[in-house]
């Protein structure tokens, strides 16, 4: 389902209410265990309240489009729990400014998405909520962390679904579940409302099952926002795609060491979109990521030391779950983080804290942030050469739930995804296929930093070669 399906039905004489109460009725009847909560009362206001604008005269290019957002972002009034125990029914006093963007121009929260707990997992396994199905296979998992929004964007639950992308969250579970995943440049889009993770890494961005929609939702939610200090004062114009019949002088980079890391299907997956970028005229350029496979060691370094940063203030006092089991204050933390994280939270709190300490902090997250700069100049290098690298989005199709279940093996599951997060730079996943068993397969497109448009308008060349 596409923003077009929804503007069809609006022409053929739905209404928003029509076209809200439908996507609710689906919501309700998931049985992927995508969505965690409905807001049906607040939804059908809304849309109700649109109806009558459209009236009025007032038309706005998302009117009536139903969207689920993923349960670590802000929504005033409901209930938001970052799949985890620690926040139990906390309600949003606040919206993110992505989310009040969208609304702005007509699209209706109907609910939540499932998520692995606090953003952290590749399989959505991780969630308090249970975990996902993924929409091609029962058995396997959705990818993650926005298991839930590429699961139900996916399945036609919805034609757009926020998730947000520290290491690969958007990107991994779009390609694994076959729809489109876009991680924008850093800073593109508002991180206000979005409950913090990484904050040097996290993005939000949409999951649609087009480009263009891709698109349009990220022209409505990016721009400069008070509210958030690390947020770009850029203009949205260069964001609109456009199709290009020929894409001569396009040079786009791939890594040939990717082929050794992905599994042949993946390759295929590869080979062929290579070769419909050359079909179209772009010339094709063998690049090297050399620090790429330092990215996911660097990463966890970085990301699970902001973690335990950001999460320290869930303790049972100013935020989150407090222990009934308690006679004295460290047992009110202790007990309250001990009952409220999950296992991987845990680890992560613990990794992040260690590597944070005074005696361990130069030889960790310093270093860390040393590849880090590599990592960086590697793609500078690169788009030096280039104007595109593309690669696969993920190493293998979706796994089967439980078949990863030491955590650095999940950890390589985002092997090509974690350095743009790492660089800051825009970055996409688009269906590309799928294997013998119609499991989808994702191509990754990375661009350098605030080229969001130009990633989109190539990617919208490449849908349009693989259609
Ligand atoms: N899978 C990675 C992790 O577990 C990335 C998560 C994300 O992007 N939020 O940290």
């Amino acid at each position: 389902m596409q923003f077009s399906d929804i503007q069809a039905q609006l022409a053929n004489g739905s209404t928003c209410v029509d076209t809200i109460q439908s996507a609710l009725e689906r919501a309700e009847a998931d049985t992927l265990n995508c969505v965690v909560r409905t807001h049906a009362e607040d939804a059908l206001k809304q849309a109700a309240a649109i109806d009558e604008r459209r009236e009025a005269g007032d038309r706005r290019p998302l009117d009536g489009v139903p969207m689920l957002v993923k349960d670590n972002l802000c929504v005033e009034g409901m209930v938001s729990t970052c799949a985890s125990r620690m926040l139990g029914q906390w309600k949003a006093p606040y919206t993110a400014t992505a989310v009040q963007r969208l609304q702005d121009a007509g699209a209706v929260v109907i609910g939540h998405a499932n998520m692995d707990e606090f953003a952290m997992g590749s399989s959505n396994e991780t969630s308090a909520h249970g975990p996902v199905n993924n929409p091609h296979d029962p058995e396997r998992i959705p990818g993650g962390s926005s298991g839930g929004s590429a699961a139900a964007v996916a399945a036609g639950i919805v034609p757009l679904a926020l998730g947000s992308d520290t290491g690969g969250s958007i990107r991994q579970p779009a390609s694994l579940c076959g729809c489109v995943g876009l991680k924008p440049t850093y800073g593109r889009v508002s991180r206000y409302g979005l409950i913090a993770v990484g904050s040097s890494l996290d993005q939000i961005g949409p999951l649609t099952n087009s480009v263009s929609d891709a698109a349009l939702s990220l022209q409505i939610m990016a721009g400069l926002d008070p509210l958030d200090g690390s947020s770009l004062d850029m203009a949205a114009e260069d964001i609109q795609p456009t199709t290009a019949e020929n894409l001569s002088g396009l040079k786009v980079g791939w890594v040939p060491a990717h082929n050794d890391g992905s599994s042949p299907a993946v390759q295929a997956a590869m080979a062929k979109a290579r070769e419909a970028l050359v079909a179209k005229g772009a010339e094709l350029v063998e690049i090297a990521l050399p620090h790429e496979q330092y990215a996911v060691a660097t990463y966890y370094i970085i990301a699970t030391g902001e973690a335990s940063s950001n999460l320290s203030r869930f303790d049972g006092v100013h935020y989150g779950h407090r222990s009934d089991d308690v006679e004295d204050l460290s047992d009110v933390y202790t007990h309250s983080r001990s009952e409220g994280f999950g296992a991987e939270v845990k680890r992560r709190i613990l990794l992040g804290s260690y590597v944070l300490s005074a005696g361990y902090y130069d030889a960790y997250y310093k270093k860390a942030m040393q590849v880090r700069a590599l990592i960086m100049k590697d793609f500078t290098a690169a788009f030096a050469q280039c104007d595109m690298i593309l690669g696969p989005t993920s190493p293998t199709v979706a796994f089967k739930r439980g078949e990863k279940s030491d955590p650095l093996s999940m950890y390589m599951s985002d092997i090509y995804t974690i350095s743009a997060n790492l660089a800051g730079i825009p970055a996409l996943s688009l269906p590309a296929g799928s294997d013998e068993a119609g499991l989808p397969i994702g191509v990754h497109l990375q661009a350098a930093s605030r080229s969001d448009g130009k990633l989109l308008s190539t990617a919208l060349a490449i849908e349009e070669s693989l259609a």
